[in-house]
């Protein structure tokens, strides 16, 4: 008995200094800056930094593979916290906070579907049959895809089965973007105040036939606004986001509806939106 305890105490010392042994010789430097670096982040690990979470990011960074700024969730904070950790000058402007929006209005009482569908209630299936189930080929399946690819609870369908981005909870991290089947999603800068939310490309005619709040590709808000701010794509008027237009009015130019003042930020948007917003507003209604 004693010989036994002996022998296995004796082969616990060995293999204990092997392994102390091998520790020595195989351990992988870690920059001391990686724990800093991983410690300024928000720890979300959503990925919306392009890496497989934030140990993976803060790894990035010390190797100079990433960015300072490359954290969607962190903000302007973080940003600052991993330049000065990195021992870099972090530029203000080069963190513009982006935050997603769903550019489809197409509710159920303004875009008619084409067949019921009774397949599997995601939106990537729906997509398959026939482009999904709205007469608007380009328009929101609302079966909620982006809502359970969000990480933070930033989506909610609406009653009108359309994808809607809740503001105060958007991190701007993406994964929603990539969800949607019907590329119907944008990270847009949050200083940006108006918006087209619409997607369909086909001519005025059959886009209103599809949707009462379609873009028509009457181009008027190119006009007023101008090309430098608002592009064609196809028969569809395009925000440019490099340098939106910073008149809220514009919406009110927009005859079917489609462009919106929106104020991503929470800041104040001075004046009424829209002619239904400047009617609701005289009559003491609104948000
Ligand atoms: S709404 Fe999209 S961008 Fe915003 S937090 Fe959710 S997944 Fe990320
Ligand atoms: S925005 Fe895209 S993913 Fe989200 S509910 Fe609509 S179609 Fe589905």
């Amino acid at each position: 008995m004693i010989i036994a305890v002996s022998v296995l105490a004796g082969l616990g010392l060995v293999a204990g200094f092997g392994l102390a042994l091998a520790a020595r010789f195989f351990a992988v430097e870690t920059d001391p800056r990686q724990e800093k670096v991983l410690d300024a982040l928000p720890g979300a690990n959503c990925g919306g930094c392009g890496f497989a979470g934030c140990s993976d990011f803060a790894a990035a960074v010390v190797k100079g593979l990433a960015p300072p700024n490359g954290c969607p969730v962190g903000g302007m904070e973080t940003t600052f916290k991993i330049a000065e950790i990195m021992g870099m000058s972090a530029d203000a402007s080069a963190h513009v906070a982006k935050m997603a929006l769903v550019l489809c209005q197409g509710t159920d009482d303004v875009a008619p579907v084409k067949f019921l569908y009774n397949g599997s209630a995601t939106c990537a299936s729906a997509a398959q049959l026939a482009g999904g189930q709205k007469l608007c080929s380009y328009g929101c399946l609302g079966f909620g895809d982006c809502q359970r690819a969000c990480p933070f609870g930033a989506i909610e369908i609406t009653e009108g089965g359309v994808a809607r981005v809740i503001r105060q909870r958007c991190t701007g991290c993406g994964n929603c973007v990539e969800a949607c089947p019907k590329n119907l999603i944008r990270l847009v800068p949050v200083t940006a105040r108006v918006h087209i939310l619409c997607s369909n490309k086909d001519k005025g005619a059959a886009a209103r036939k599809a949707c009462q709040v379609a873009c028509i590709a009457c181009r008027k808000c190119q006009k007023v606004a101008g090309e430098e701010h608002i592009e064609m794509d196809g028969f569809l008027a395009r925000i440019k986001y490099d340098d939106p237009p910073s008149d809220p009015a514009l919406a009110g130019e927009c005859p079917t509806g489609a462009i919106r003042a929106i104020s991503l930020d929470g800041s104040p948007i001075p004046i009424p939106a829209t002619k239904e917003d400047a009617a609701a507003s005289a009559s003491g209604g609104g948000e």
